[in-house]
C-alpha cells in the first residue's frame, strides 16, 4: 500500500487541469487501492473541477473526469476496494492512460520476478 505521506506529497505536486491550483488540499475520494497504485477522485479546492488522480509507487498522473461515470458508478464498476490486476487492466481501458498503466504493469512484473528468485 502506498504511504499516506507519499500520496499527500504527490498531490501537492499535482495541479488542477483547469486552473492550475495544487491539489494538495483537494477533496480526495479513493476509488480503488492496489499494493502499488491508488486511484482517486479529486475536486479542485479553487474551481471545483473534477479530476481522476492515479498514483503509483513509480509516479502518477491526473486527468480530467472525461468519463461519464461518477464516483459512485466508478466504485460500483470496481466492485471492491482492493482490486485485482485484471480489474486494474479493465480500468485502464476506461481511463485510457496507456503510458502510466504500462509503467504500472512493468513495475508489477519486475516485482513478481523478484519474488520468484
Ligand atoms: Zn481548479
Amino acid at each position: 500500500m502506498l504511504e499516506k505521506d507519499y500520496i499527500k506529497e504527490y498531490l501537492q505536486k499535482t495541479f488542477c487541469y483547469k486552473c492550475g491550483t495544487s491539489l494538495g488540499s483537494a477533496k480526495l475520494e479513493t476509488i480503488a487501492e492496489a499494493p502499488v497504485a491508488l486511484i482517486a477522485h479529486a475536486v479542485c479546492p479553487k474551481c471545483q473541477a473534477e479530476s481522476m488522480v492515479t498514483i503509483t509507487s513509480a509516479g502518477g498522473g491526473a486527468s480530467p473526469m472525461l468519463s461519464d461515470l461518477n464516483v459512485t458508478e466508478f466504485k460500483k464498476f470496481m466492485g471492491v476496494k482492493s482490486v485485482t490486476h485484471d480489474e486494474l487492466l479493465d480500468l485502464h481501458k476506461v481511463l485510457k492512460r496507456k503510458s502510466l498503466w504500462s509503467l504500472l504493469v512493468k513495475k508489477e512484473k519486475s516485482l513478481e520476478k523478484k519474488q520468484k528468485i
